[in-house]
């Protein structure tokens, strides 16, 4: 790693980013495995995918969305819990130049219409769950033509589901050996856009370009950043990761490009990831910390044989150092990795390296990234152990689709992300986090933006005032907690407030610290709430405890 000004670079690729799209990048790849039986397997249902369906599958839908009108400029978006179709609209929009953008299944519809207003998808692939849910929107969003059921075996009212779509758009000439990706400018030409509150008010569109992506593959593939390092075309990799999240879409997408099997789970559930771990010799997994912690509080390890995992990811969110040796003496001494990043830094930052010994590390720079930390009232960038924020260069987004004020204020003229995160790096420019600054809460990983929830209980009649801040929790690392002050006359339980959250936002915005009832929110001397003296009060609670 080189290091000048105090900036820090990642080690030099052992490969060249390669040329051409990530559609192209994608089709190669897939290409390369087509005679591998399994790609995709959906644990809960049973179905599963080869290689080979997968990329004829794709490589037909591209064709048939192409002959919908959709290209370069197009947006299509998936609404649905996990399964074996998932990514196909993903890669097939990705041969055609088309962006993608998924959204959580969970989310209530106000919170789909914040989204989708964000990226005007023309195209939205549901599954069956979800198909009715967003057909009572369609109203609403005008530019939505189609939905489409992913899952759905059969047509019902205005909705296809994907097999009948390919059938009835398929040109009848269409031969998979002459099938061309479209080619266009990787550095501007979006290819995903994600969601992320970033360091302050809504979720915000991340749009990511070819460019992020291949890098992205370019470290997956890299022996000098990458996790299943042991791992070989073929190998099963366990996935209950959403896959709407940065996290997911990419880890997902690049176990695909390295020719792995992928198991899919809907969701952790603790008996069906111990017993798959078991059956297919799970070697590598991908988690949260939510998740580790559960794993090493589980009565059911002892009953089944974990030996086959050699290494444990975690990553987007604070891991408690007690918890990496907690892992490693419950399961069979297993590498643990952890990695750093942010929707906006394409997920992925730093990882540790492996036999890392410094536990509370969240690692080293990955290649073709920078980064320094900077003095957040002077802007200086710091040398080793010094605390400051994150700032981040190299595979970061493009910006934030429709916001240029929220993307000149978080990327700077020199193009610097500035993360809102604070931590430091040490002599040898292992990276540590110390604490987040900026407006976001993570309930068990998943983003809660504190604004979007004190505007909705503003809009509650009697609510005056109303502050969101996450308290400590060691299982779900915050807790979504409301500070409010109401009209003198106002007679508002804690009961009522709570319902009303429930209605508006997808489970993991709940309001689970609880709602406090105060005469006034502190606010600093430019009237901004203060959320440090907040959580003073959950310090002062715990030492009453
Ligand atoms: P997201 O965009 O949802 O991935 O969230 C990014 C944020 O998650 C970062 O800015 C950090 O605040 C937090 N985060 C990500 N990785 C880690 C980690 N390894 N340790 C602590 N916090 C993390």
């Amino acid at each position: 790693m080189e290091k000048k000004d105090h900036i820090l670079s990642g080690p030099k690729p052992t490969n060249p980013l390669e040329d051409g799209t990530v559609g192209q990048y994608v089709f190669t790849m897939l290409k390369n495995y087509e005679n591998l039986p399994n790609c995709i397997t959906d644990l809960e249902l049973g179905h599963s995918i080869s290689y080979k369906e997968l990329l004829r599958t794709t490589l037909r839908l591209a064709d048939c969305l192409r002959r919908n009108g959709c290209g370069v400029g197009t947006v299509i978006s998936i609404c649905s819990e996990h399964n074996v179709y998932y990514l196909q609209p993903v890669i097939s929009a990705w041969y055609a130049g088309i962006t993608v953008s998924p959204v959580n299944a969970n989310y209530t519809e106000r919170e789909l219409i914040h989204v989708f207003t964000i990226s005007k998808p023309e195209i939205i692939f549901c599954s069956e769950r979800t198909l009715q849910k967003v057909a009572k929107l369609q109203q609403k969003l005008p530019f939505v033509k189609k939905i489409i059921s992913l899952d759905g075996s059969r047509d019902s009212g205005d909705f296809e589901t994907l097999n009948n779509f390919i059938k009835r758009s398929t040109n009848k000439d269409f031969d998979f050996k002459y099938f061309k990706t479209h080619e266009f400018d990787r550095n501007e030409h979006v290819a995903a856009i994600l969601y992320s509150s970033g360091t302050t008010g809504l979720p915000k569109g991340v749009m990511l370009t070819d460019r992020n992506l291949m890098i992205r593959f370019n470290q997956c593939m890299d022996p000098l950043c990458n996790t299943a390092n042991h791992l070989q075309p073929r190998d099963a990799v366990l996935h209950f990761l959403p896959l709407f999240h940065g996290y997911g879409f990419v880890s997902s997408l690049g176990f695909l490009c390295m020719g792995f099997h992928l198991l899919l789970l809907h969701s952790y559930r603790e008996h069906l990831f111990l017993s798959s771990v078991e059956k297919y010799k799970i070697k590598s997994c991908n988690v949260v910390p939510s998740i580790m912690i559960s794993l090493v509080k589980s009565a059911a390890l002892k009953d089944y044989n974990l030996s086959s995992l050699t290494e444990l990811v975690c990553g987007s969110a604070p891991l408690p150092k007690e918890i990496v040796s907690q892992v490693k003496q419950r399961f069979n001494n297993p590498e643990i990795r952890q990695g750093y990043g942010l929707t906006e830094s394409c997920v992925v930052s730093t990882i540790t390296p492996l036999g890392n010994k410094k536990r509370t590390s969240v690692g080293k720079l990955l290649t073709f990234t920078q980064a320094k930390v900077v003095d957040v009232h002077s802007r200086e960038s710091l040398g080793a152990h010094r605390v400051g924020e994150i700032c981040l260069k190299g595979n970061i987004m493009k910006g934030y689709k429709g916001d240029i004020k929220a993307t000149k204020n978080t990327i700077n003229q020199s193009g610097w992300l500035h993360t809102g995160d604070m931590g430091y790096y040490d002599e040898d420019q292992h990276f540590y986090m110390v604490d987040r600054f900026k407006e976001l809460i993570k309930y068990k990983s998943f983003q809660v933006a504190p604004a979007e929830l004190e505007a909705l209980l503003l809009d509650y009649p009697g609510i005056k005032e109303a502050a969101v801040v996450g308290k400590p929790d060691l299982l779900a690392g915050e807790l979504p907690t409301a500070f409010i002050v109401t009209d003198p006359d106002a007679n508002i339980s804690n009961q009522e407030v709570q319902e009303y959250i429930k209605v508006n936002v997808s489970q993991e915005k709940q309001l689970r610290g609880g709602v406090y009832f105060v005469d006034a929110i502190p606010k600093n001397a430019t009237g901004k709430m203060n959320k440090i003296e907040l959580r003073k009060i959950f310090e002062a609670i715990s030492k009453l405890r």
